[in-house]
């Protein structure tokens, strides 16, 4: 059953999404030509109805009705679509400071775990495989012993550009912790999972970063991998399987990507 109050937040949401597309301007226009439509339809209902005195005195009662929300109604409304619109950047804000890593812009660990709460399901739904990979950086703690952790920052946020611009526009990347970083590839299965983890490491390990100092290091990446495998609802265990894969690949040697046998 749906009554009033069920239908208050789709009213709301309607309202919104209503000014939202047609701008500040448009939207106090069309708010101040309803006021004053509205306006002038309660006054002639009541002046035909209970207070007829001719055309003449009907015409002139409309013009009035029309001016008086034709002043209010644009001060009144382009204030509050101003509010409503700065609203809204305030959320896409405070949404985007939840949902990214400060430091890298990649996705935040939060934005990560509510993605590895959905996907399963969507996963199975679609019949699609579905893999991860961890990456954890080489020997980090020694760029911040031997550069400083400014430089250490230069190095994270390098790492997490290559990675992006390695990947498709729907893969997930975000910041896990630290110096590690967790890429979720829906619709991928595994042998596509290991080229693209190649790739991640292949591009990380070519690139040059430039240092507070004008001075350019190297840096690698060690990468664990894990298909998904069902059921597996909050995909812990694809977390936990990529994650004895990158102890592998730290054991074998660094700079190098391995899978959990
Ligand atoms: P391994 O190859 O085994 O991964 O060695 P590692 O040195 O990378 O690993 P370890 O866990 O010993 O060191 C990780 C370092 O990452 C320690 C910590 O100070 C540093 N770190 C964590 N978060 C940040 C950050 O946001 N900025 C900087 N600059 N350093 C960070
Ligand atoms: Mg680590
Ligand atoms: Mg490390």
């Amino acid at each position: 059953m749906t009554t009033a109050a069920h239908n208050a937040p789709q009213t709301a949401k309607a309202w919104r999404n209503a000014v939202f597309g047609m701008g500040r301007y448009r939207s106090v226009l069309a708010i101040t030509l309803f006021s004053i439509l509205m306006s002038d339809m309660i006054t002639g209902v009541i002046m035909s109805v209970f207070w007829w005195e001719g055309v003449d005195v009907l015409l002139k009662s409309l013009l009035v009705a029309a001016i008086v929300p034709g002043i209010v109604a644009p001060l009144a409304s382009s204030f509050v679509v101003k509010l409503l619109l700065e609203l809204e950047d305030l959320q896409t804000q405070l949404l985007e400071m939840v949902n990214r890593d400060p430091l890298t812009k990649v996705y935040s660990r939060r934005y990560l775990l509510d993605c590895l709460e959905i996907e399963p399901a969507r996963t199975l739904r679609s019949n699609e495989p579905m893999s991860l990979l961890i990456l954890d950086v080489d020997n980090f703690k020694s760029v911040n012993d031997c550069h400083g952790h400014i430089n250490g920052d230069i190095v994270l946020k390098k790492i997490a550009q290559i990675c992006e611009s390695t990947l498709r526009p729907y893969d997930v990347i975000a910041r896990f912790g630290g110096e590690e970083f967790v890429v979720l590839l829906p619709n991928t299965p595994l042998p596509e999972a290991c080229t693209v983890a190649e790739r991640i490491r292949e591009n990380v390990a070519n690139a040059t970063i430039e240092l507070t100092s004008g001075e350019s290091i190297r840096s690698t990446v060690s990468i664990g991998i894990s298909p998904f495998i069902p059921p597996d609802p909050k995909c812990i265990n694809l977390l936990s399987r990529a994650d004895k894969g990158l102890y592998k690949a730290k054991d074998n040697g660094r700079n190098q990507w391995a899978i959990a046998d």
